[in-house]
């Protein structure tokens, strides 16, 4: 058990279709603090980067392409092992298969505008908070009911 930080992207269908307030509400009666958030119109170098481990895929471009048609919201989220926590209330990858009461379970029919982005590791988290984020837009502050989210051998 470690307190932990991880990356999420609210996507541009997430924005398109109204529902960003309601997808970080989820994170946030959860229990984790939200410790870094940004809109940012993304670039197709960056994105190469971001999906690299798509590169041989055939819809590498279409869906680096999907990731630029508006602005993503990008998220920094703490909590004691908030990486795998957070991949559970995201859900898998398809949203139609997704099973409900996941993000994506409950607001994607496709595999491809499935909502969300969030690191898988502690590795590509560490990785992919230093790419969307600067170290003076994560903040450290003290979540007022933390004392309420944890017994204190948790963290
Ligand atoms: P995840 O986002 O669940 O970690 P991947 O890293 O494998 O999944 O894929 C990154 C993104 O690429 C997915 O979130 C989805 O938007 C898109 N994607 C994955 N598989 C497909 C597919 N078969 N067809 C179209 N888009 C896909």
């Amino acid at each position: 058990m470690a307190l932990e930080k991880t990356l999420v992207l609210l996507k541009p269908c997430a924005v398109q279709r109204g529902i960003m307030g309601e997808v970080l509400n989820r994170f946030e009666k959860k229990g984790l603090r939200v410790c870094g958030m940004k809109m940012m119109q993304l670039t197709d170098a960056l994105l190469s980067e971001h999906y690299a481990h798509l590169s041989e895929k055939p819809f590498f471009q279409r869906v680096k392409d999907s990731m630029m048609t508006a602005p993503v919201v990008a998220l920094a989220l703490e909590g004691v092992d908030a990486i795998e926590a957070v991949r559970t209330i995201v859900g898998p990858t398809t949203g139609r298969k997704a099973p409900a009461g996941t993000i994506r379970g409950d607001y994607s029919m496709s595999f491809q505008e499935n909502i969300v982005h969030a690191s898988d590791s502690p590795e590509t988290a560490a990785v992919e908070l230093r790419r969307f984020f600067a170290p003076g837009e994560i903040f450290d502050y003290k979540l007022a009911y933390f004392d309420f989210l944890y017994a204190n051998d948790e963290f």
